[in-house]
């Protein structure tokens, strides 16, 4: 189940903007047209022209594009139906936001304790194609986040294709680990690391395979303290206790998207020296240093000589 049924959403933490409703913010226009990233070149690829075309700072994914629309869902707009942790157990969209409410009021009590204040990226339900500081996003590119808008982007149906089509075992957490991965993005743009991805893009130890891979430890350790992360309003914890099922289903996802798992997919072999996200098991590995650990001093991935 994950939310304590009772728990209170705050949806003025995530713009809906599926469908062409509920843009907010004013900025960006909503063409149709624009720059069309990796079309007929298969979904790895996209993920290498991302960073090629967006420079320094590149916007940073989940590290899975798909590049096959089928099965795909438009879901409309409306978090209005998000009210409670139990509209969150019941509806991926709600999930994002009690997961973010979560996230918000985790790294706001949390990140002080390192010397870093702590401010609150935007997050934006999406669909189709729209415009982000870092240039075009689409659903195909899964999840990410933008560091020049500071917006974390989401089309839910990406956690259908995550399980479809990549294996990971479905439930909430392996949901919220990627929301929370992409926050983990945010809190690295916050202490200066995420630009570490851009001065050594590829490879099993490369910069941005240990950006990645802190960004699922900073994941794990969220995971760590939601429990007894409270809603600042009524006192209580978003999520009940995590259970093994939920911690399963966590690691099943950030194996999910594993390079290796994604290229022999792909292209039938591996090939570390293009990784940009890590291994399935490198990823779960730092997951699990933040789960286990608790302690962000743990997630530092530039501190060790191999990830
Ligand atoms: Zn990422």
């Amino acid at each position: 189940m994950s939310f304590d049924p009772n728990s209170r959403l705050d949806t003025s933490q995530v713009s809906d903007r599926r469908g062409g409703g509920g843009f907010r913010g004013g900025g960006g226009s909503r063409r149709g047209g624009g720059l069309k990233l990796g079309g007929g070149l298969g979904g790895l690829v996209v993920v290498i022209l991302v960073a090629v075309f967006f420079g320094p700072e590149a916007l940073t994914s989940i590290g899975l594009t798909d590049d096959s629309s089928s099965g795909r869902s438009t879901s409309s707009g409306d978090l209005s139906e998000c009210r409670t942790g139990q509209d969150a157990n019941e509806q991926a969209d709600c999930r994002v936001v009690g997961t973010v409410n979560s996230l918000n009021a985790f790294w706001q009590g949390y990140l002080p304790d390192y010397g870093i204040s702590y401010r609150a990226p935007e997050a934006a339900l999406e669909n189709g194609q729209w415009d982000t500081g870092c240039g075009v996003g689409n659903s195909e590119m899964g999840p990410f986040y933008c560091p020049s808008d500071e917006t974390a982007y989401f089309d839910t149906d990406f956690f259908q294709v995550l399980k479809s089509d990549y294996g990971s075992s479905g439930g909430p957490l392996a949901e919220e680990y990627v929301v929370a991965h992409e926050w983990g993005h945010h809190i690295q743009n916050l202490t200066g690391t995420l630009g570490k991805a851009q001065q050594d893009p590829q490879g099993e130890q490369s910069g941005a395979v240990r950006v990645e891979l802190q960004a699922d430890c900073y994941a794990g350790l969220w995971a760590a303290h939601a429990a007894t992360t409270n809603d600042p309003e009524t006192g209580k914890p978003y999520l009940e206790e995590l259970t093994e099922q939920d911690v399963s289903d966590a690691l099943s996802a950030a194996a999910a998207v594993g390079d290796d798992r994604i290229q022999q997919k792909a292209q039938g072999r591996v090939t570390p020296e293009s990784w940009t996200h890590g291994s399935a098991e490198q990823r779960q590995k730092w997951f699990i240093a933040g789960y286990t650990s608790g302690d962000l001093a743990k997630c530092d991935t530039f501190a060790v000589d191999r990830v």
